[in-house]
């Protein structure tokens, strides 16, 4: 028995300029320190032998499995606003897994050594980082949040240098695609009007089916996105997400979260919070995602212009009508979620009021998010930080007079905001302390521990998870979180 890779390269036949085919480069002494078991299967992939020294080898970078075709792939974008060329400068794709149920996933690895795109990189990643956005993304999948997965992270035996010397790694991404609004706007700016077309027909037939063939092809392709983007940043804001660098190439054309490095999840409500510490000026705050999600949504649409309409104006004018929707359809996946949470089956006018004054008590109070809301799901309530609040109370009544005026019963209700409420979310210092003690010590049990809590986040009977809803020990320092190590 092999290890069962099935690859289809369907993004190797692309015109050549979509990406530089590379040769590997081989790390010294690979280990596997993490291994998706679940996922490998889900893959088709055999855990065992993936585990091997060939299969070691593989996930290290080491070794090409048969049937793939590593390459980087090409791609631009805004970073901070700033339109650059960029590229996979520290990543490869073996190539698409298809598995046993015939779905197509990307297999790539990510800290895999430099490659044409790389400019002053040194294509490298490290441990911590690595691992992080293993827990991180495999959390948001768990919070049934469309993201990228994680198979295995492999420590490469060499360190890498950053403002210390730290132990490299590697890590297994899978991805229903790589392509990004960043793929678009290279094969606008950097390709021909073919090179445009061969990629949105390439990534319809990849991710959107259902458009049929026909005029209005490409338009409704703008439209599908924007749908999928729009649902996918309600997402975050509901579970109070904060992905950090938003840049074009960091936005996927699936739907999918990607690029999981300056990323972390607010305890406190405040709608100001930034951990990233190369986000100066707050631009990827959390209360500007889903403005930075339309900017970049409108940069999407100015590359797919000359498909829309022979005639520029008239597809600017086209486009523009598509980008217009995007904060409508925004805001509703936003009130759906937020009725979802607060245990409300049917639509009144004034629930977004109803949310707007609970988030701004939040506020006030500096109250818990993720608390907050697993509190009100709870019968007595005595959990939610605002509990002994006056406006609280008044807040309460009003709630519940709502509630008593839908049709579904009390524990309906409840069990609704059960599904929508996370007893548990990756917090801050719980993450830094499992990283802390696999990479200085080499003990991966409290990551381990977390991971187990992680992956059953709504599962309100479990005593182990009501442990990982304490909030971090008060600290004069912000929390601060880094990207590119
Ligand atoms: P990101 O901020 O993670 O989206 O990465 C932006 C760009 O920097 C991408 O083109 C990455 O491939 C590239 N990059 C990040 N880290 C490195 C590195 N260590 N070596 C080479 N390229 C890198
Ligand atoms: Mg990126
Ligand atoms: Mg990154």
């Amino acid at each position: 028995m092999g290890i069962g890779w099935n690859f289809d390269n369907s993004y190797a036949r692309l015109p050549n300029s979509f990406y530089a085919t590379i040769e590997l480069n081989p790390v010294r002494s690979p280990q596997l320190i993490k291994l998706n078991k679940q996922l490998a299967k889900e893959l088709g992939l055999d855990s065992e032998e993936l585990q091997s020294e060939k299969g070691i080898a593989i996930l290290a970078g080491n070794t090409a499995p048969d049937g793939s075709h590593p390459l980087a792939q090409a791609y631009a974008g805004h970073q901070f606003g700033h339109f650059t060329m960029l590229g996979d400068g520290r990543a490869l794709l073996y190539g698409e897994q298809i598995t046993p149920k015939e779905e197509r996933f990307d297999i790539q690895l990510k800290g895999s050594g430099r490659t044409s795109f790389s400019r002053g990189g040194d294509g490298r990643a490290a441990l911590g980082p690595m691992l992080r956005e293993y827990i991180i993304s495999e959390a948001m999948h768990a919070l049934k949040i469309p993201t990228t997965r994680s198979l295995a992270v492999v420590s490469t035996g060499e360190r890498i240098i950053r403002e210390t010397e730290l132990p490299g790694a590697i890590l297994t991404r899978v991805a229903s695609s790589h392509l990004r609004v960043g793929t678009f706007q290279y094969a606008a700016n950097m390709g021909s009007f073919e090179d445009l077309e061969t990629l949105a027909h390439y990534a319809i037939i990849r991710h959107y089916e259902e458009i049929p063939n026909s005029e209005t092809r490409y338009l409704r392709f703008l439209e599908e996105v924007i749908r999928r983007q729009a649902a996918l940043i309600a997402k975050w804001q509901l579970v109070g997400f904060i992905h950090g660098v938003m840049n074009t190439d960091n936005m996927t054309i699936s739907g999918e979260t990607i690029d999981y490095g300056p990323c972390a999840f607010m305890d406190t409500y405040d709608p100001d919070t930034v951990f990233s510490s190369i986000d100066r000026h707050g631009r990827y705050a959390y209360k500007n995602q889903p403005v930075i999600g339309g900017w970049n949504l409108s940069r999407f649409a100015e590359s797919l212009i000359p498909l829309i309409h022979e005639d520029p104006e008239q597809g600017v004018e086209l486009a523009q009508k598509e980008i217009s929707k995007y904060m409508d359809i925004y805001d509703e996946n936003w009130l759906a979620g937020m009725r979802s949470k607060l245990g409300l089956f049917n639509a009144e006018e004034q629930d977004k009021d109803l949310a707007d004054e609970l988030l701004s008590l939040m506020h006030t109070h500096r109250a818990d998010y993720t608390n907050t809301f697993r509190g009100l799901t709870m019968e007595d309530m005595k959990d939610t930080p605002l509990h002994d609040k006056d406006d609280f109370k008044a807040w309460s009544e009003k709630w519940q007079a709502r509630r008593a005026r839908q049709e579904q019963s009390k524990d309906e209700s409840a069990q609704l905001m059960k599904e929508h409420n996370p007893v548990v979310i990756p917090r801050n210092h719980r993450v830094e302390e499992a990283l802390e003690a696999a990479v200085n010590d080499g003990d991966f049990s409290v990551m381990e521990r977390l991971l187990k809590v992680l992956s059953n986040p709504f599962d309100y009977d479990s005593e182990q998870a009501k442990e990982y809803c304490s909030l971090p020990a008060p600290s004069n320092l912000p929390y601060r979180t880094f990207c590119g190590t």
